[in-house]
């Protein structure tokens, strides 16, 4: 049995994006009573205020964190010209997602559990280090692994990003690092656009990012074989030291936004192969944080059963 932590905060119901996909229905369906009546294993653990905006600015630009912390107040009611939509609450949800990552990274760190799941919106992977986009106010993976280097001294660590949308905001902030592995499974075409396979990393970063592209309606057998086959081997070739997921829900075969197959039983696959590469190569440590997934009970469901995954 694997101690895993679990956090949630009430900060996330405070976000509110109206009738939006990305709403704060998505929140209320991860509430630690229900996911503790499917996984009675986890554990759920307050969040430790870490002076998040300091962590966020290791990614972002200044401009952009003021931005951010200001719009609502200076009449904005969204940050880009599409649909990423803030309400009055939605930076301290924004810090408290941050902050969530953070306090995982220290318990799994510390040895007080093996695993952690951040169940927090908004979500972070599209947003780019000038630029909030796509749901997204700041770059929540990517902060985390900074994080983990610059407070924990850890050095190479493995992003991966099972999303149905690429990761674009990631890709970018470690397009160049060599020591950040960052590897997105999305569906292609579909928004942002970006992730094509011959995109690799560039410079001291060449090699060091693999984007698995999949057409819409792809089998579930094809995607876990690929995962298998392809992001494993790559994930351990990189050596980590940390694992983090972005793990996204919305390549759920009854998600709104996307057109993959996955399953349940899918996710269950995906995260015991995660599981096992961690445990033989970083101590099984890994901090998973919630990213997308539209439709409200594929996401609980799904979320119980990546849990499990993480648990036994
Ligand atoms: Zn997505």
């Amino acid at each position: 049995m694997n101690r895993v932590t679990y956090y949630w905060n009430e900060s996330s119901l405070r976000h509110d994006t109206g009738r939006h996909v990305e709403c704060i229905a998505r929140a209320e369906r991860l509430h630690p009573d229900k996911m503790k009546a499917h996984v009675p294993g986890i554990e759920v653990r307050p969040i430790v205020r870490h002076d998040a905006a300091q962590w966020i600015l290791r990614v972002h630009e200044a401009e952009h964190h003021q931005f951010v912390q200001e719009a609502y107040a200076r009449g904005y009611r969204r940050l880009d010209e599409s649909d990423t939509i803030i309400s009055e609450g939605s930076y301290e949800a924004a810090l408290m997602a941050v902050d969530a990552a953070l306090t995982a990274a220290d318990e799994v760190m510390s040895g007080e559990c093996q695993a952690a799941f951040c169940a927090m919106r908004p979500p972070g992977h599209h947003a780019l280090p000038f630029m909030s986009m796509g749901f997204c106010l700041f770059a929540n993976a990517a902060i985390l692994a900074r994080y983990l280097q610059e407070k924990h001294g850890v050095r190479r660590i493995a992003i991966v990003d099972w999303d149905v949308h690429h990761g674009n905001g990631t890709q970018n902030v470690f397009w160049e690092d060599p020591d950040v592995f960052f590897v997105s499974l999305h569906q292609h075409p579909l928004w942002p656009g970006s992730g094509l396979e011959w995109e690799k990393g560039e410079g001291a970063g060449e090699g060091a990012t693999l984007n698995l592209i999949f057409p819409p309606g792809a089998e579930e057998s094809v995607y876990l074989s690929r995962f298998e086959h392809e992001v494993v081997p790559a994930v351990r070739n990189h050596g980590p030291e940390f694992l983090i997921i972005s793990a996204g829900f919305d390549s759920h075969f009854r998600d709104v936004l996307g057109n993959l197959k996955l399953t349940e039983e899918g996710y269950i696959q995906l995260t015991h192969m995660l599981r096992r590469v961690a445990e033989e190569i970083c101590g099984g440590r890994i901090v998973s944080l919630l990213e997308g997934g539209y439709n409200l009970s594929a996401l609980e469901s799904s979320v119980a059963a990546h849990l499990s995954a993480l648990s036994v």
